[in-house]
């Protein structure tokens, strides 16, 4: 199958970030649904913008894409200003709406055709609808589409004209599993041939598996960004967990460990200890179960996940 990767497309040498939001603010009436809102998206990167319900991710998202007004702050994408330059802009970038924007009565291969030659060097058509299962559905009008048709094809609208940058909102909700796959490997290639990718997203393991930096949205601010690897190790304290005989010297063991440590027994028989878990810590706990006569069933070092650090920091666990 020829390769609908975008890699070939004419690149401006800009070094700027392909995305620089500083102080934004956007009232909706009383309702201030983005209150000072910072945040950068590296070229070629993928950032995925996560936040609970209300957060002002998609307050932001089109703002960016300059369908939105902001009253406050400064937004550049890939160097230009979205309201201002939006003629020069539009065909740099490419927008994966959460639905319309799509004349229903239009078949789904036309509407493809027809976005692919608004751009000077789009993607070749029929491998796309191929390889995100649109093949037997090409003649069929979007409001007979199924809901994953109708995100499969918004995807492919989204970046058939080779965009510099693109904007994925929830890209896989509803898909089915075989659907999510492709979809994911899309954005692959996508960030493989450079192409700067911002997703909106509810799906933790989504952000972890493409996701070079996370930027978490709360109450209209970025609460925290990085990478997932920062965030993981940067929130909560990673912890170790073992299981021995029950009513094993805790205290003891606590004397063993460094001072920011923490141990406990959480139930009959496990134990958790709390701190700055590391290769010394690991042999300071088997050493001390040596001299005490502890053989554990199961050691393992448990990691917080995007989940953990999203709940502590938000309060809400993120819901699809
Ligand atoms: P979700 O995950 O539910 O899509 P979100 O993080 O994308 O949420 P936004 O859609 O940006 O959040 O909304 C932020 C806040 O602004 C919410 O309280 C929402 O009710 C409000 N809001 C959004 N659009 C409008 C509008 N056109 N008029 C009035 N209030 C709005």
């Amino acid at each position: 199958m020829p390769s609908t990767s975008p890699g070939d497309a004419p690149r401006s040498p800009g070094r700027e970030p392909a995305v620089e939001v500083t102080g934004l603010v956007k009232r909706y009436g009383a309702k201030t649904a983005v209150d000072g809102l910072d945040l950068t998206v590296a070229r070629g990167s993928v950032t995925a913008v996560l936040g609970p319900n209300g957060a002002g991710k998609t307050t932001t998202v089109e703002i960016c894409e300059g369908y939105r007004r902001p009253d406050a702050g400064r937004v550049r994408v890939l160097g230009l200003d979205p309201v201002a330059d939006a003629a020069a802009l539009r065909p740099r970038i490419g927008v994966m709406l959460q639905s319309g924007g799509i004349y229903a009565g239009a078949r789904a291969e036309e509407m493809l055709r027809h976005t692919a030659t608004l751009h000077a060097h789009p993607l070749d058509v029929e491998p796309l609808i191929e390889r995100l299962g649109l093949g037997s559905c090409g003649r069929t009008p979007y409001r007979r589409l199924s809901g994953g048709q109708q995100q499969r094809l918004a995807l492919a609208m989204a970046v058939v004209g080779r965009p510099e940058l693109v904007f994925l909102d929830e890209p896989t909700a509803g898909l089915d599993p075989q659907a999510r796959r492709a979809t994911w490997d899309l954005v692959r290639e996508l960030r493989t041939d450079g192409v700067s990718v911002v997703l909106t997203t509810h799906f933790m393991d989504e952000a972890e598996q493409l996701a070079d930096d996370v930027a978490i949205i709360d109450g209209g601010r970025v609460v925290t960004q990085g990478s997932p690897e920062e965030l993981c190790k940067g929130g909560a304290e990673n912890s170790l967990r073992f299981s021995g005989r029950p009513g094993l010297d805790v205290a003891s063991l606590l004397k063993a460990l460094p001072a920011d440590s923490a141990a406990a027994e959480l139930t009959a028989g496990t134990y958790r200890v709390q701190g700055r878990i590391d290769p010394q810590l690991l042999a300071t706990v088997t050493s001390w179960c040596a001299q005490n006569g502890v053989m554990p069933d199961a050691i393992a070092v448990e990691r917080h996940t995007l989940e953990d650090v999203f709940l502590e920091l938000t309060g809400k666990e993120l819901r699809a």
